[in-house]
């Protein structure tokens, strides 16, 4: 290739760091300034230019270029300064991109599948330039995180999520592919925005809806086998549910939405009875929103309490209480519940409101996934305080505008008593002289491990055990000296090896469920997950 195709590919770019050697070897002599720069002082002028910027989606925008112009920068970058960029790239920020796509759009970034590709899929599968897929982070861009129908514009979360399985996980870049289904979108404002990239028509719906994605599932087996992890993301709980079921048992797929923040939240809770007390089925859990996220966790946690237990998944389930959009989940309303509220709907009287359901539930644990930002008021903390000595407090609801309470007004309106976690990331909180830390209960600690656990065991379904053994070994990350501040997470700085652990756990789990098909077993399965993972260092080229 000539030197000129060599600095625009962004997977052997490397700018200023091509040697003397390779400037000769490769025609690049003249087509760049004579200095020879170091990655690390590459890395350096980034993270320069990019904190010179003060608005976010700026910053959203420096990494995109970058990771168009060269790949291993860009994840250098990522991986070093994971605490600092992960919310630039990933939750709140990417929210922001993913509503504003049209208009900051320059080149396009992973597979674009819609209903005009319908009969085709498998052609357009077959143009994407690599050939050995690891990993498919697939969106229909119905429910971006609490953002709602951004149809086409969605890309922006398939293209995060598979950003962190490399930066985070250490799935190879060119082993994963970020694809968006385009079937429409319900949202006006995008239906006549003129920089709208989408379909412009309402979504398409069951059996156009479901021939669509059948067509994609089938081509996806075919084109890339039966190893091919599909992570299905940001669907609404309309679908998700079903093409989980559907899916589940024919191919390697995955809902993250269900199952990574259903793993994140049991570890977070598991860690936090070290602060609380009381063993898990000794809790009462109170969730607002009872869709994907909240069901997805309730049905985990109610599966570890009767592993511990050992009594059936319908008794530990009484200990866990759902609140919708219509109030509390009960047996009165069952009639008229999606199937995944009905395990939900116990014996009680009807509750209409969040603050009502606190004082008559009593829960020990507050979880919010309801989408809805402000829920969690200052009466609805008073009264979690009220009953307990340090009540949990969970606002997963992403991005930061719909997170259900601040970390700020947690610890204010708890006197300092609450354990507080949220989806998106929170700044430490001085309160009466003493400093509040919080934890981050995101699935970004989960998916890219459980991701590389899957891949490195060449497993080739997914079972709820392997979340329980992500869940567990995620807990374990949790140190001494993070519980002096109150955390029930790890930091995000140490990331690679927590997901190390995770892969490992979850792969013992597939050999020790014959779902495992690299064979033999390798022995030190950390070990093992430490050397399947990517580094961004530049290679040299003879
Ligand atoms: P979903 O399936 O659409 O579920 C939303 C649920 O919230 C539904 O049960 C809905 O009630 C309920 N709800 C909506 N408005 C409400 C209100 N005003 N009062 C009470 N309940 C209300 O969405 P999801 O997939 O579970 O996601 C929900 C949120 O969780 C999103 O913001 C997402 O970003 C966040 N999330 C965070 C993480 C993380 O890692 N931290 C992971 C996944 C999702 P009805 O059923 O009655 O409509
Ligand atoms: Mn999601």
């Amino acid at each position: 290739a000539s030197g000129y195709s060599l600095l625009r590919d962004p997977q052997y770019n490397k700018g200023l760091a091509f040697t003397e050697k390779e400037r000769d070897a490769h025609y690049l002599r003249g087509l760049l300034p004579p200095i020879i720069s170091s990655q690390q002082l590459q890395e350096k002028k980034l993270m320069h230019n990019i904190r010179q910027y003060e608005v976010p989606l700026q910053k959203y925008m420096a990494m995109m270029d970058l990771q168009e112009r060269n790949e291993r920068l860009f994840y250098k970058l990522l991986i070093d300064n994971v605490e600092e960029l992960l919310p630039i790239v990933y939750t709140p920020v990417v929210g922001e991109a993913c509503q504003k796509y049209g208009s900051i759009f320059k080149r396009p970034q992973g597979l674009y599948i819609s209903l005009k590709e319908k009969g085709k899929i498998l052609e357009v599968l077959k143009n994407w330039p690599e050939r050995s897929i690891q990993v498919i982070v697939v969106t229909d861009g119905e429910r971006i995180l609490g953002l709602g129908d951004l149809g086409c514009q969605g890309m922006g979360i398939p293209v995060g999520k598979l950003a962190l399985y490399s930066a985070l996980g250490g799935v190879r870049p060119s082993a994963c592919l970020p694809i968006t289904i385009d079937v429409g979108t319900n949202n006006e404002k995008l239906l006549n925005d003129e920089f709208y990239i989408g379909l412009r028509q309402k979504r398409a719906t069951g059996k156009e809806y479901y021939d669509l994605l059948h067509e994609f599932m089938s081509a996806v087996k075919q084109n890339y086998g039966e190893k091919v992890l599909v992570q299905f993301e940001d669907f609404a709980n309309h679908n998700a549910f079903e093409l989980l079921a559907k899916y589940g048992t024919t191919h390697l797929v995955f809902n993250d939405d269900i199952q990574g923040t259903a793993s994140v939240v049991l570890a977070g809770v598991v860690a936090a009875l070290k602060l609380i007390g009381g063993t898990l089925p000794e809790h009462t859990f109170l969730f607002l929103g009872a869709g994907e996220a909240g069901t997805g966790i309730a049905e985990l946690i109610a599966l570890e309490m009767s592993k511990q237990t050992k009594s059936p998944i319908e008794e530990s389930r009484k200990k866990i209480w759902l609140v919708d959009s219509k109030g509390l989940i009960v047996s009165s309303r069952a009639n008229s519940l999606q199937h995944f509220k009905k395990p939900w709907a116990h014996e009680h009287e009807p509750v209409s409101t969040l603050i009502e359901a606190v004082k008559v539930i009593k829960p020990t644990v507050l979880i919010g996934s309801s989408g809805v930002g402000k829920t969690f008021t200052k009466e609805v903390v008073e009264a979690m305080t009220a009953n307990n000595e340090i009540p949990l407090i969970l606002a997963l609801s992403n991005p930061t505008s719909q997170s259900e309470c601040t970390a700020e007004e947690a610890y204010q309106w708890s006197e300092g008593r609450a354990i507080f976690a949220s989806g998106s990331p929170f700044d430490p909180v001085e309160y009466k002289g003493k400093v509040y830390y919080s934890g981050q209960a995101n699935n970004a600690y989960i998916f890219p491990g459980f991701g590389l656990g899957l891949v490195m065991s060449g497993a080739i379904r997914v079972h709820d055990d392997m979340l329980l053994a992500a869940s567990e070994a995620l807990a374990k990350q949790v140190t001494e000296e993070n519980y002096k501040k109150g955390l029930t997470y790890p930091p995000f700085s140490d990331i690679r090896k927590i997901s190390a652990n995770i892969a490992a756990n979850v792969a013992a789990k597939a050999y020790e469920l014959g779902l495992a098909t690299h064979l033999p077993r390798p022995q030190d399965l950390v070990k093992y997950a430490e050397s399947c993972m990517y580094s961004p260092l530049y290679r040299n080229y003879r």
